[in-house]
């Protein structure tokens, strides 16, 4: 049997051996699903609610210790691993909330002879192919919803986040979802590779825009429903009429480090007004300066390690490239010493588009500044990328940023802030960022099929 080594990144040492699934243990546990997924669909909206809302307690009452499984696993300091447990209970509670109001039937049109009416029945059996960034967000994002409207869930985490899924599973049963109705897939890109040759009812996908279009490609001749969460190159523009430089300095540097910028709605690159440019950038250098490198379990600490070996190397390619076209080295600039998949926080100014650091996903501290003539050649630069998930503008005129953020092709538009998510928002990227929402009402349906009932009560 196949065997899947997890890896402190803090320590580099290996923390548990976990069986992968093979082609007929994903077989039996999607016949499984088949199964438990008739009887799960036929208990009641609010029984489902009253379950997931159970799941959420749990989590509430165990996130010490889960925070330290999550850190422990993908390096994220102890106190964002709490953040990150509160948000998805934050997000269970606008779910579970709203519930009722969009997946109960809908009644349209009730005259003399005739009623109309929608039903949401659920898909089937949908397989979440998952990412580690934030296994608890942006695994809520799609597993809640699904088993709200009535699914039954092959979940399959990322590979560097599994063993915060199987206490995902573990606490999801304990709340009352039954056996056949979760399952967890345990394994990396091919185990994922192997759940496109089962028939399910649908996929959810959150990870990178490479392995996105694959998925979809294997998808499409399906006809099943298909969204795709992918990354980003999100820009953020400073405009000069705001009030104070250094928050404004503080806040956008918050959203490019914050999860050591592992966030798919991460800050990567900055567009500041002339005018304010120096000051701004001295005042994001000294912020930067002042972040706490370490263990990520040491209360504290703001950066702690990569998650991924691999994106050391990414990194680096991509700094080596933009100082060889002329940017100018701020701070940091490489792999910290000594053990852990350490990464010096960088900042990197008179940078151009033609730089990678400025056009491919860096997923990690490092952060390209550029200084722009105006709102013009902003919008312009800020636009010309592949991706669309977020863009931000600081400005103290509420007109002044909405012309800007109406203008970009993007899934999210921030005014006065960034890299963040609300449940009662659809998240949903553009171009290369994805299609396909979750969260809002349009995340809760859409994990089911809407039929329409024309009904004509007979006069025979
Ligand atoms: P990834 O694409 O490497 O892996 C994601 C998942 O796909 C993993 O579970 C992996 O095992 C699986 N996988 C890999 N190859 C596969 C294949 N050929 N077929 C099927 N499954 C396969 O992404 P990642 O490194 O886990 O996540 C980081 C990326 O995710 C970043 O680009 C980030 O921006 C993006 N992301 C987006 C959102 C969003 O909401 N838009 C949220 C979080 C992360």
């Amino acid at each position: 049997m196949k065997k899947l080594i997890v890896v402190n990144p803090a320590t580099e040492e290996p923390i548990a051996e976990l069986n992968e699934d093979t082609d007929a243990s994903l077989s039996q546990k999607m016949a499984a699903l088949q199964n438990g997924q008739k009887a799960w669909a036929n208990t009641s909206l609010k029984v489902r609610i009253d379950v997931v809302q159970n799941f959420a307690k749990l989590l509430q009452e165990n996130t010490e210790g889960l925070a330290r499984i999550l850190t422990t696993e993908v390096g994220k300091p102890l106190q964002q691993s709490r953040n990150e447990i509160n948000g998805a209970c934050t997000r269970i509670k606008w779910l579970t909330t709203n519930a009722e109001k969009y997946l109960a039937d809908e009644l349209m049109t009730d005259e003399e002879g005739l009623q109309e009416r929608i039903v949401y029945e659920p898909l089937g059996v949908v397989c979440n192919i998952s990412a580690w960034n934030y296994p608890y967000l942006v695994g809520v994002n799609v597993f809640v919803p699904a088993l709200l409207a009535g699914n039954a869930v092959l979940y399959k985490p990322s590979e560097y986040a599994t063993l915060t899924a199987l206490q995902i599973e573990k606490y999801l049963k304990a709340a009352g979802v039954p056996d056949d109705v979760f399952q967890t897939a345990i394994g990396k890109g091919d185990v994922g590779k192997a759940l496109l040759d089962i028939a399910f009812d649908g996929y959810f996908f959150t990870g990178s825009y490479k392995t996105g279009k694959y998925i979809y490609e294997r998808v499409a001749p399906k006809m099943v429903p298909c969204q795709c969460e992918l990354g980003g190159k999100d820009p953020l523009y400073v405009a000069d009429d705001i009030a104070d430089i250094k928050a404004v300095a503080a806040a956008s540097a918050d959203g490019a480090f914050y999860n050591n910028g592992q966030s798919c709605c991460a800050v990567e690159r900055i567009y500041v007004h002339e005018n304010i440019y120096d000051k701004y950038l001295e005042a994001f250098v000294n912020e930067v300066k002042s972040y706490k490198t370490g263990l990520p379990t040491e209360e504290g600490v703001y950066i702690g390690p990569l998650s991924r070996k691999e994106q050391i190397n990414v990194l680096q390619n991509q700094i080596d490239d933009a100082l060889a076209k002329g940017a100018t080295l701020l701070t940091g600039g490489k792999k910290a010493q000594g053990k852990g998949y350490y990464f010096e926080p960088t900042v990197l100014a008179a940078v151009t588009q033609d730089m990678r650091v400025m056009k491919d996903e860096s997923f990690g501290p490092v952060i390209g500044i550029m200084k722009v003539s105006g709102d013009e050649e902003a919008v312009e630069k800020m636009q010309d990328t592949e991706y669309g998930l977020t863009a931000s503008v600081y400005s103290g005129n509420e007109e002044r940023a909405t012309t800007i953020l109406q203008r970009l092709n993007t899934g999210t538009a921030y005014w006065n802030c960034c890299d963040r998510v609300s449940a009662a928002l659809p998240w949903s990227g553009r171009k290369h960022s994805g299609f396909g929402s979750t969260l809002s009402y349009a995340g809760l349906r859409a994990f089911t099929k809407p039929k329409a009932y024309h009904l004509k009560p007979s006069k025979a």
